[in-house]
């Protein structure tokens, strides 16, 4: 019933080429292997191993036995994208795969999500402490050189374990369980194991919670945007506006992205989140005016994540919202961050390409936060960058972070990309960034996130009391 995880090619599996087979039955073949496997490593995929692992927790209920799945994260795949890009990080990836499917029993399955994230399942397991044996194994075995003579290096891999015990749990709670394992096993420093336990439980159920508060404040389209100024340095005038998702509760409280967001990514639901909030940010800012004919309107700029580039049909999604609202593409910024860059090369490039193509202005969020290359932001078509919060805070008493600072704004210079600063709070980090030449900057000290209808009133009152005139 259950068969090892070992990669299996696509096509030609029973020996015959590929193009000897009727061309009907051949697709066929591969939409039946794409549904069922991960196309990079030829692994069972995500709909396979909840499968599999529901069959494992009926078998254990009825026989009382022990069933463990473990989640496998690589600690270095997202900065060796971006340092060596896509191909380098797939090449690992096929090789872990090929490295865990050799160290498993023929009744052990390995699979791979999306995002890079393997999952074994053991679907019978004498005590609960072989799972955590068989974690170091893995580590271990990861951690080795692939072959004699091959001149990669080993990998280091945090490991989640979650264990049912005569059939406790669904397929679906045991992988978020040993994702919230390898989570913290990450956190720690990665290379290592760690076991789900009651302190993660509290972890889960408020993901879940989340989760569940999410899909109903987007279903009764409870989502708010709220908008902070964005200031040009050069005259104080203020060039746009960037739109932050917020959620309004029923008690009138309201939810910064930091309590939904993490939730969001991990369930897919961020892609309508972000629907809602790009449909909203359109609309509002189709109503903003220029002070004067002479100045472009105030511009709307929107975060996007990761998986809305993944889920495909990003650009048309965007077009139809600016026919919906009949806004001026010019006056839509979006911004993208390191690891939305970090995903398949082409795909993304050919996705930025008709987004400008649209009139759409792009940006790089969280700039010199990380991980991205040189080469890489030569390839994007960007027009500008956001200088991490963590930089532009300097105020010039830490060397080190004067150095980022001056390399940040002066490499967007060099590569003719507006910089925009982001959590000015202080006169002395305004300063600072007008003698460095930042472009433009946002922050506390000119405004909050403020919800739509406080905007003006805000704006006159911090004009009445700054030197800036906001
Ligand atoms: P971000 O894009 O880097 O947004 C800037 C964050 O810094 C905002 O936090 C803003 O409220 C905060 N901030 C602004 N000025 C200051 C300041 O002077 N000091 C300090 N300490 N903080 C300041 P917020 O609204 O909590 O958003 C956090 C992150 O959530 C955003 O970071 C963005 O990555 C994400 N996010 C927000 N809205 C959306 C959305 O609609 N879609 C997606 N995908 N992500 C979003
Ligand atoms: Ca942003
Ligand atoms: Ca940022």
């Amino acid at each position: 019933m259950i068969s090892d995880g070992a990669a299996m090619p696509l096509g030609g599996q029973d020996g015959e080429p590929p193009e000897a087979q009727p061309a009907a039955a051949a697709l066929e073949r591969i939409a039946d292997a794409r549904a069922t496997r991960d196309v990079l490593t030829g692994l069972p995929n995500r709909a396979v191993m909840l499968d599999r692992i529901g069959q494992a927790l009926a078998d254990g209920s009825r026989s009382g036995g022990c069933t463990a799945v473990l989640s496998v994260g690589l600690d270095r795949l997202q900065q060796i994208n971006a340092e060596h890009g896509r191909p380098a990080g797939d090449a690992l990836a096929r090789r872990v795969a090929s490295q865990l499917a050799g160290a498993l029993r023929l009744m052990d399955t390995v699979g791979r999500f999306d995002g890079g994230e393997f999952a074994v399942l053991t679907p019978v397991l004498e005590s609960p402490i072989h799972a955590v044996d068989l974690s170091a194994r893995l580590i271990t075995e990861l951690a080795r050189r692939p072959r004699q003579g091959d001149d990669g290096e080993g990998v280091a891999a945090s490991i989640g374990v979650a264990v049912s015990v005569g059939g406790r749990g669904t397929p679906e709670s045991l992988l978020e369980e040993a994702g919230a394992a390898m989570r913290r096993a990450r956190s720690l420093g990665g290379a290592r194991a760690e076991v789900f336990d009651d302190s993660l439980w509290l972890k889960v159920q408020q993901r879940w919670i989340a989760r569940q508060m999410l899909q109903k404040a987007l279903d009764e389209r409870r989502v708010a945007v709220h908008y902070q100024p964005i200031v040009d340095l050069a005259d104080g005038r203020v060039t746009g506006y960037e739109g932050l998702a917020r959620i309004g509760e029923s008690d009138g409280s309201i939810l910064p992205p930091g309590a939904f967001l993490p939730a969001a990514e991990d369930s897919g639901l961020v892609v309508s989140l972000g629907g809602q909030v790009l449909e909203q940010a359109c609309r509002d800012a189709r109503a903003w005016q220029s002070p004067d004919d002479t100045l472009a309107a105030p511009s709307v700029s929107v975060n996007l994540s990761a998986r809305q580039f993944r889920s495909g049909d990003l650009p048309a999604a965007v077009r139809a919202q600016l026919k919906r609202s009949g806004l001026d593409p010019r006056q839509l910024h979006l911004e993208l961050t390191e690891t939305a860059i970090t995903g398949p090369q082409p795909a993304l490039i050919e996705q930025l390409r008709q987004l400008r193509d649209l009139g759409v202005q792009l940006g790089l969020d969280d700039f010199g936060s990380g991980l991205v290359s040189l080469t890489q932001l030569l390839r994007l078509p960007l027009t500008y960058v956001k200088i991490d919060r963590a930089i532009a805070q300097g105020d010039g008493s830490d060397p080190s972070s004067t150095q980022l600072l001056t390399g940040a704004i002066g490499l967007a210079a060099e590569l003719g990309l507006r910089s925009i600063a982001e959590g000015v709070e202080t006169d002395a980090q305004l300063e600072r960034l007008r003698e460095l030449g930042c472009d433009e900057a946002q922050g506390y000290l000119f405004a909050r996130p403020l919800p739509l209808h406080e905007l003006p009133e805000t704006l006159r009152d911090h004009n009445k009391r700054s030197s800036w005139r906001l």
